[in-house]
Protein backbone atom coordinates (compact mmCIF):
# COMPACT_ATOMS: atom_id res chain seq x y z
CA UNK A 1 0.00 0.00 0.00
CA UNK A 2 2.53 2.50 1.20
CA UNK A 3 4.44 1.38 -1.89
CA UNK A 4 1.88 2.28 -4.39
CA UNK A 5 1.05 5.39 -2.74
CA UNK A 6 4.47 6.62 -3.40
CA UNK A 7 4.34 5.47 -6.98
CA UNK A 8 1.50 8.11 -7.48
CA UNK A 9 2.57 10.33 -5.70
CA UNK A 10 6.18 10.71 -7.51
CA UNK A 11 4.51 10.05 -10.93
CA UNK A 12 2.52 13.00 -10.01
CA UNK A 13 5.46 15.20 -8.67
CA UNK A 14 7.52 14.12 -11.65
CA UNK A 15 4.72 15.44 -14.37
CA UNK A 16 3.59 18.16 -12.28
CA UNK A 17 7.57 19.11 -12.64
CA UNK A 18 7.37 18.36 -16.20
CA UNK A 19 4.25 20.55 -16.89
CA UNK A 20 6.03 23.37 -14.94
CA UNK A 21 8.69 23.33 -17.49
CA UNK A 22 6.59 23.15 -20.20
CA UNK A 23 5.44 26.42 -18.78
CA UNK A 24 8.65 28.14 -18.27
CA UNK A 25 8.92 27.45 -22.04
CA UNK A 26 5.81 29.53 -22.57
CA UNK A 27 6.84 32.17 -20.44
CA UNK A 28 10.60 32.15 -23.04
CA UNK A 29 8.20 32.43 -26.34
CA UNK A 30 6.09 35.63 -24.52
CA UNK A 31 9.61 37.18 -23.89
CA UNK A 32 10.51 37.01 -27.70
CA UNK A 33 7.87 38.98 -28.22
CA UNK A 34 8.70 41.64 -30.68
CA UNK A 35 6.34 44.64 -29.77
CA UNK A 36 6.66 44.96 -25.95
CA UNK A 37 9.31 44.24 -23.08
CA UNK A 38 8.02 42.42 -20.21
CA UNK A 39 10.47 42.28 -17.39
CA UNK A 40 10.98 38.98 -14.93
CA UNK A 41 10.38 36.53 -17.48
CA UNK A 42 14.05 35.95 -17.41
CA UNK A 43 13.85 35.04 -13.99
CA UNK A 44 10.64 32.95 -13.75
CA UNK A 45 11.64 30.69 -16.59
CA UNK A 46 14.60 28.99 -15.32
CA UNK A 47 13.05 28.03 -11.73
CA UNK A 48 11.52 24.91 -12.98
CA UNK A 49 14.79 23.98 -14.23
CA UNK A 50 16.11 24.26 -10.74
CA UNK A 51 13.08 22.39 -9.72
CA UNK A 52 12.60 19.30 -11.90
CA UNK A 53 16.14 17.79 -11.18
CA UNK A 54 15.94 18.72 -7.66
CA UNK A 55 13.00 16.74 -7.37
CA UNK A 56 14.56 13.88 -9.22
CA UNK A 57 17.28 14.11 -7.18
CA UNK A 58 14.83 13.68 -4.13
CA UNK A 59 13.60 10.65 -5.59
CA UNK A 60 16.93 9.10 -5.67
CA UNK A 61 17.37 9.24 -2.35
CA UNK A 62 19.29 6.11 -1.32
CA UNK A 63 20.38 4.63 -4.45
CA UNK A 64 22.68 7.89 -4.96
CA UNK A 65 24.84 9.64 -2.28
CA UNK A 66 23.21 12.05 0.13
CA UNK A 67 25.25 14.88 -1.15
CA UNK A 68 23.52 14.96 -4.13
CA UNK A 69 20.03 13.92 -2.83
CA UNK A 70 19.73 15.88 0.05
CA UNK A 71 22.94 18.96 0.10
CA UNK A 72 22.89 19.46 -4.19
CA UNK A 73 18.68 18.89 -4.49
CA UNK A 74 17.25 21.08 -1.72
CA UNK A 75 19.94 23.89 -2.59
CA UNK A 76 18.54 23.60 -6.44
CA UNK A 77 15.23 23.80 -5.11
CA UNK A 78 15.72 26.83 -2.92
CA UNK A 79 17.47 28.72 -5.83
CA UNK A 80 14.25 27.85 -8.16
CA UNK A 81 12.31 29.27 -5.59
CA UNK A 82 14.63 32.81 -4.96
CA UNK A 83 14.11 32.54 -8.87
CA UNK A 84 11.68 33.18 -8.82
CA UNK A 85 10.69 35.81 -5.97
CA UNK A 86 13.18 37.89 -8.31
CA UNK A 87 11.02 37.09 -11.19
CA UNK A 88 8.03 38.72 -9.40
CA UNK A 89 9.82 41.72 -8.04
CA UNK A 90 11.34 42.22 -11.38
CA UNK A 91 8.58 41.78 -13.21
CA UNK A 92 6.92 44.89 -10.89
CA UNK A 93 9.62 47.29 -11.29
CA UNK A 94 11.12 46.32 -8.37
CA UNK A 95 15.04 45.43 -7.88
CA UNK A 96 16.44 42.68 -5.63
CA UNK A 97 18.89 42.87 -3.23
CA UNK A 98 20.73 40.31 -4.31
CA UNK A 99 23.74 40.37 -1.44
CA UNK A 100 20.98 39.95 1.31
CA UNK A 101 19.60 36.85 -0.44
CA UNK A 102 22.24 35.37 -1.46
CA UNK A 103 23.65 35.49 1.91
CA UNK A 104 20.40 34.13 3.52
CA UNK A 105 20.74 30.91 0.15
CA UNK A 106 24.44 30.23 1.93
CA UNK A 107 23.19 29.81 5.41
CA UNK A 108 20.31 27.83 4.34
CA UNK A 109 22.63 25.50 2.04
CA UNK A 110 25.13 25.45 5.19
CA UNK A 111 22.01 24.68 7.30
CA UNK A 112 21.37 21.46 5.03
CA UNK A 113 24.83 20.61 5.01
CA UNK A 114 25.00 20.59 8.98
CA UNK A 115 22.15 18.26 9.08
CA UNK A 116 23.82 15.94 6.89
CA UNK A 117 27.54 15.99 7.93
CA UNK A 118 27.75 17.17 11.66
CA UNK A 119 24.14 16.44 13.06
CA UNK A 120 22.74 14.32 11.06
CA UNK A 121 19.11 14.69 11.32
CA UNK A 122 15.69 14.66 9.32
CA UNK A 123 13.71 17.29 11.38
CA UNK A 124 16.45 19.70 11.61
CA UNK A 125 16.83 19.50 8.11
CA UNK A 126 13.17 20.41 7.28
CA UNK A 127 12.95 23.06 9.88
CA UNK A 128 16.02 24.90 7.82
CA UNK A 129 14.26 23.95 4.26
CA UNK A 130 10.52 24.48 4.91
CA UNK A 131 12.22 27.67 7.09
CA UNK A 132 13.90 28.88 4.28
CA UNK A 133 11.15 28.56 1.59
CA UNK A 134 8.83 30.43 3.75
CA UNK A 135 10.88 33.19 4.56
CA UNK A 136 11.24 33.74 0.85
CA UNK A 137 7.11 33.76 0.44
CA UNK A 138 6.73 35.90 2.95
CA UNK A 139 8.63 38.38 1.61
CA UNK A 140 6.92 37.65 -1.74
CA UNK A 141 3.62 38.44 -0.58
CA UNK A 142 4.60 41.56 1.47
CA UNK A 143 6.24 42.64 -1.72
CA UNK A 144 2.79 41.54 -3.27
CA UNK A 145 0.69 43.13 -0.62
CA UNK A 146 2.00 46.83 -2.45
CA UNK A 147 1.16 45.70 -5.70
CA UNK A 148 -2.40 46.59 -7.43
CA UNK A 149 -5.08 43.59 -7.01
CA UNK A 150 -5.46 42.19 -10.33
CA UNK A 151 -7.24 38.52 -10.21
CA UNK A 152 -3.69 37.21 -11.10
CA UNK A 153 -1.94 38.74 -8.37
CA UNK A 154 -4.54 37.21 -5.95
CA UNK A 155 -3.75 33.91 -7.73
CA UNK A 156 0.01 34.14 -6.88
CA UNK A 157 -1.07 35.56 -3.12
CA UNK A 158 -3.08 32.58 -2.95
CA UNK A 159 -0.66 29.90 -4.08
CA UNK A 160 2.10 31.80 -1.94
CA UNK A 161 -0.27 31.47 1.46
CA UNK A 162 -1.70 27.84 0.75
CA UNK A 163 1.83 27.03 0.83
CA UNK A 164 3.16 28.95 3.94
CA UNK A 165 0.24 27.69 5.69
CA UNK A 166 1.80 23.96 4.77
CA UNK A 167 5.00 24.68 5.29
CA UNK A 168 4.48 25.74 8.56
CA UNK A 169 2.09 23.19 9.99
CA UNK A 170 4.85 20.75 8.55
CA UNK A 171 7.56 22.36 10.96
CA UNK A 172 5.16 22.28 13.89
CA UNK A 173 4.09 19.16 13.35
CA UNK A 174 8.22 17.63 12.94
CA UNK A 175 8.62 19.26 16.24
CA UNK A 176 5.58 17.47 17.75
CA UNK A 177 6.14 14.22 16.41
CA UNK A 178 9.39 12.34 15.08
CA UNK A 179 9.30 12.32 11.40
CA UNK A 180 11.27 8.55 10.29
CA UNK A 181 14.47 9.13 8.60
CA UNK A 182 12.80 7.54 5.44
CA UNK A 183 11.45 10.91 3.42
CA UNK A 184 9.26 8.68 1.58
CA UNK A 185 7.47 7.71 4.58
CA UNK A 186 3.99 7.64 3.03
CA UNK A 187 2.89 9.60 6.64
CA UNK A 188 -0.10 11.85 5.29
CA UNK A 189 1.65 15.11 6.86
CA UNK A 190 4.70 13.77 4.88
CA UNK A 191 2.82 13.30 2.00
CA UNK A 192 0.83 16.21 1.43
CA UNK A 193 4.16 18.43 2.33
CA UNK A 194 6.22 16.75 -0.28
CA UNK A 195 3.13 16.74 -2.98
CA UNK A 196 2.25 20.24 -1.99
CA UNK A 197 5.55 21.55 -3.03
CA UNK A 198 5.74 20.18 -6.42
CA UNK A 199 2.27 21.35 -6.57
CA UNK A 200 2.95 24.23 -5.59
CA UNK A 201 5.86 25.18 -7.91
CA UNK A 202 3.42 24.18 -10.89
CA UNK A 203 0.81 26.99 -9.86
CA UNK A 204 3.76 29.26 -9.09
CA UNK A 205 4.38 28.83 -13.10
CA UNK A 206 0.88 29.37 -14.04
CA UNK A 207 0.37 32.15 -12.03
CA UNK A 208 3.73 33.41 -13.86
CA UNK A 209 2.36 32.72 -17.31
CA UNK A 210 -1.17 34.31 -16.31
CA UNK A 211 0.78 37.79 -14.94
CA UNK A 212 2.95 37.65 -18.17
CA UNK A 213 -0.20 37.04 -20.66
CA UNK A 214 -2.28 39.86 -18.67
CA UNK A 215 0.80 42.19 -18.67
CA UNK A 216 1.20 41.61 -22.86
CA UNK A 217 -2.24 42.03 -22.94
CA UNK A 218 -2.11 45.39 -21.83
CA UNK A 219 0.85 46.54 -23.24
CA UNK A 220 -0.44 45.50 -26.77
CA UNK A 221 -3.84 46.85 -26.44
CA UNK A 222 -1.44 49.91 -25.48
CA UNK A 223 0.29 50.04 -28.41
CA UNK A 224 -2.68 49.41 -30.56
CA UNK A 225 -4.53 52.61 -29.07
CA UNK A 226 -2.22 55.08 -28.79
CA UNK A 227 -0.31 57.75 -30.92
CA UNK A 228 3.52 56.21 -30.66
CA UNK A 229 4.65 60.20 -30.34
CA UNK A 230 2.26 61.87 -27.89
CA UNK A 231 0.67 58.63 -26.28
CA UNK A 232 -2.61 60.29 -26.83
CA UNK A 233 -5.30 57.94 -28.04
CA UNK A 234 -4.59 57.58 -31.77
CA UNK A 235 -7.24 58.77 -34.27
CA UNK A 236 -9.06 54.94 -34.99
CA UNK A 237 -9.13 54.41 -30.85
CA UNK A 238 -10.53 58.28 -30.36
CA UNK A 239 -13.27 58.21 -32.70
CA UNK A 240 -14.24 54.38 -31.36
CA UNK A 241 -14.80 56.00 -27.94
CA UNK A 242 -16.25 59.20 -29.28
CA UNK A 243 -19.08 56.76 -30.86
CA UNK A 244 -19.61 55.07 -27.67
CA UNK A 245 -19.62 58.32 -25.90
CA UNK A 246 -22.76 59.43 -28.31
CA UNK A 247 -24.36 56.30 -27.69
CA UNK A 248 -24.58 56.89 -24.35
CA UNK A 249 -25.16 60.58 -24.93
CA UNK A 250 -28.58 59.13 -26.89
CA UNK A 251 -29.73 56.93 -24.19
CA UNK A 252 -29.52 58.84 -21.14
CA UNK A 253 -29.30 62.52 -22.68
CA UNK A 254 -25.86 63.42 -21.83
CA UNK A 255 -24.25 66.39 -22.59
CA UNK A 256 -20.95 65.63 -24.20
CA UNK A 257 -18.14 68.32 -26.25
CA UNK A 258 -15.87 68.39 -28.48
CA UNK A 259 -12.64 70.37 -29.02
CA UNK A 260 -11.02 70.39 -32.54
CA UNK A 261 -7.21 71.86 -32.12
CA UNK A 262 -4.34 72.35 -34.72
CA UNK A 263 -0.96 74.20 -33.93
CA UNK A 264 -0.27 77.85 -35.31
CA UNK A 265 1.93 77.54 -37.89
CA UNK A 266 3.55 74.28 -37.31
CA UNK A 267 4.69 74.46 -40.63
CA UNK A 268 7.15 76.93 -39.52
CA UNK A 269 8.52 75.61 -36.29
CA UNK A 270 9.78 72.65 -38.05
CA UNK A 271 11.47 75.16 -40.81
CA UNK A 272 13.40 77.05 -38.39
CA UNK A 273 14.31 74.45 -35.85
CA UNK A 274 13.88 71.05 -37.26
CA UNK A 275 11.75 68.11 -37.51
CA UNK A 276 12.58 66.82 -34.33
CA UNK A 277 12.22 69.92 -32.49
CA UNK A 278 8.93 70.11 -33.88
CA UNK A 279 7.95 66.77 -32.48
CA UNK A 280 9.08 67.77 -28.76
CA UNK A 281 6.80 70.66 -29.34
CA UNK A 282 3.79 68.14 -29.87
CA UNK A 283 4.58 66.07 -26.93
CA UNK A 284 4.91 69.17 -24.87
CA UNK A 285 1.29 70.29 -25.89
CA UNK A 286 -0.16 66.96 -25.56
CA UNK A 287 1.27 67.13 -21.76
CA UNK A 288 -0.06 70.55 -21.26
CA UNK A 289 -3.17 70.00 -22.77
CA UNK A 290 -3.53 66.59 -20.56
CA UNK A 291 -2.66 68.78 -17.72
CA UNK A 292 -5.76 70.73 -18.05
CA UNK A 293 -8.96 68.29 -19.03
CA UNK A 294 -9.98 65.82 -16.65
CA UNK A 295 -9.41 62.09 -16.33
CA UNK A 296 -12.72 61.32 -17.69
CA UNK A 297 -11.87 63.17 -20.88
CA UNK A 298 -10.47 62.42 -24.13
CA UNK A 299 -7.38 63.54 -25.45
CA UNK A 300 -6.56 62.00 -29.27
CA UNK A 301 -4.49 62.86 -31.99
CA UNK A 302 -6.60 63.46 -35.12
CA UNK A 303 -3.10 63.95 -37.91
CA UNK A 304 -0.27 65.55 -37.75
CA UNK A 305 -0.60 68.66 -35.73
CA UNK A 306 -3.88 68.46 -34.63
CA UNK A 307 -5.51 67.31 -32.12
CA UNK A 308 -9.21 66.71 -30.32
CA UNK A 309 -10.56 66.62 -27.63
CA UNK A 310 -13.82 65.31 -25.87
CA UNK A 311 -15.65 65.97 -23.10
CA UNK A 312 -18.04 63.59 -21.78
CA UNK A 313 -20.75 65.00 -19.74
CA UNK A 314 -20.14 68.87 -20.62
CA UNK A 315 -21.83 71.45 -21.98
CA UNK A 316 -20.70 73.50 -24.66
CA UNK A 317 -19.80 77.10 -21.94
CA UNK A 318 -17.75 74.75 -19.99
CA UNK A 319 -15.95 73.49 -23.04
CA UNK A 320 -15.03 76.88 -24.07
CA UNK A 321 -14.11 77.68 -20.81
CA UNK A 322 -12.01 74.91 -20.67
CA UNK A 323 -10.87 75.30 -24.58
CA UNK A 324 -9.50 79.21 -23.54
CA UNK A 325 -7.30 77.98 -20.38
CA UNK A 326 -6.02 75.15 -23.06
CA UNK A 327 -5.19 78.00 -25.36
CA UNK A 328 -3.73 79.91 -22.74
CA UNK A 329 -1.31 77.40 -20.93
CA UNK A 330 -0.09 76.37 -24.72
CA UNK A 331 0.93 79.71 -25.62
CA UNK A 332 2.42 80.42 -22.12
CA UNK A 333 4.18 76.62 -22.25
CA UNK A 334 7.73 76.07 -23.16
CA UNK A 335 9.85 75.28 -25.27
CA UNK A 336 8.62 77.83 -27.64
CA UNK A 337 5.94 80.16 -27.45
CA UNK A 338 3.63 77.92 -30.05
CA UNK A 339 0.03 78.50 -30.09
CA UNK A 340 -3.06 76.95 -31.10
CA UNK A 341 -6.42 77.30 -32.54
CA UNK A 342 -9.67 75.68 -31.20
CA UNK A 343 -12.87 75.27 -32.51
CA UNK A 344 -15.83 73.53 -30.40
CA UNK A 345 -19.13 71.86 -30.66
CA UNK A 346 -21.57 69.59 -28.11
CA UNK A 347 -23.89 67.28 -29.03
CA UNK A 348 -27.04 68.50 -30.49
CA UNK A 349 -29.88 65.73 -29.70
CA UNK A 350 -30.63 62.65 -31.22
CA UNK A 351 -30.40 63.64 -35.22
CA UNK A 352 -26.42 64.72 -33.97
CA UNK A 353 -23.91 62.57 -35.00
CA UNK A 354 -20.08 62.11 -35.15
CA UNK A 355 -19.59 63.37 -38.16
CA UNK A 356 -21.74 66.07 -38.07
CA UNK A 357 -19.65 67.35 -34.81
CA UNK A 358 -16.08 66.70 -36.49
CA UNK A 359 -17.58 68.71 -39.30
CA UNK A 360 -19.12 71.96 -37.05
CA UNK A 361 -15.93 71.67 -34.94
CA UNK A 362 -13.52 72.05 -38.22
CA UNK A 363 -15.61 74.87 -39.63
CA UNK A 364 -15.36 76.52 -36.32
CA UNK A 365 -11.25 75.80 -36.44
CA UNK A 366 -11.27 77.26 -39.29
CA UNK A 367 -13.22 80.40 -38.41
CA UNK A 368 -10.75 80.75 -35.60
CA UNK A 369 -7.46 80.20 -38.41
CA UNK A 370 -9.39 82.74 -40.42
CA UNK A 371 -9.34 85.21 -37.53
CA UNK A 372 -5.81 85.37 -37.07
CA UNK A 373 -4.99 81.94 -35.13
CA UNK A 374 -4.37 81.43 -31.36
CA UNK A 375 -8.42 81.69 -30.54
CA UNK A 376 -11.22 79.72 -29.73
CA UNK A 377 -14.57 79.63 -31.79
CA UNK A 378 -17.37 77.79 -30.94
CA UNK A 379 -19.67 76.69 -33.66
CA UNK A 380 -22.92 78.70 -34.65
P1 LIG B 1 -1.79 76.73 -39.69
O1 LIG B 1 -1.61 77.78 -38.65
O2 LIG B 1 -2.63 77.22 -40.82
O3 LIG B 1 -2.32 75.48 -39.12
O4 LIG B 1 -0.33 76.48 -40.28
P2 LIG B 1 0.47 75.13 -40.27
O5 LIG B 1 1.84 75.43 -40.72
O6 LIG B 1 0.36 74.51 -38.93
O7 LIG B 1 -0.37 74.31 -41.32
P3 LIG B 1 -0.24 72.90 -41.98
O8 LIG B 1 -1.37 72.05 -41.50
O9 LIG B 1 -0.17 73.13 -43.45
O10 LIG B 1 1.13 72.29 -41.52
C1 LIG B 1 1.21 71.29 -40.61
C2 LIG B 1 2.66 70.86 -40.50
O11 LIG B 1 2.82 69.97 -39.41
C3 LIG B 1 3.14 70.16 -41.72
C4 LIG B 1 3.88 68.96 -41.21
O12 LIG B 1 5.19 68.91 -41.67
C5 LIG B 1 3.90 69.12 -39.71
N1 LIG B 1 3.76 67.86 -39.03
C6 LIG B 1 2.75 66.97 -39.15
N2 LIG B 1 2.97 65.90 -38.37
C7 LIG B 1 4.16 66.12 -37.76
C8 LIG B 1 4.94 65.37 -36.82
O13 LIG B 1 4.59 64.25 -36.37
N3 LIG B 1 6.12 65.89 -36.40
C9 LIG B 1 6.54 67.11 -36.85
N4 LIG B 1 7.68 67.58 -36.39
N5 LIG B 1 5.82 67.82 -37.72
C10 LIG B 1 4.66 67.34 -38.18
MG1 LIG C 1 -1.47 73.89 -38.13
MG1 LIG D 1 -2.99 71.25 -39.75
Amino acid sequence: MGQQLYLVISGAVAMAGLMALLLAFVLYLLKRNRHTRIEGLEWWAPAPAFWLPATLLIAARGSIADFWSILVANALLITGMLLFYAGTRIFFGALMNWRLWFTLLGISVAGVAVTIYVYPGITGRLIVIAGSVMVMHVAQLRFLAGIGKSATVRFLQLVLVVHVLVLGLRQITALTSPISENILEPSAMQLMYLANFAITQLLLEIAAVMLAAERLRTDLEFLATRDGLTQTWNRRAFLQLAEREIELCRRHGHRLSLLMMDLDHFKKVNDAHGHQFGDEVLRTFSQTTSAQIRTTDYLGRYGGEEFIVLLPLTRLDTALGLAERIRKAVAEAPPQACTVSIGATDWRGAQDNLDGMLARADEALYRAKQAGRNRVEAAP
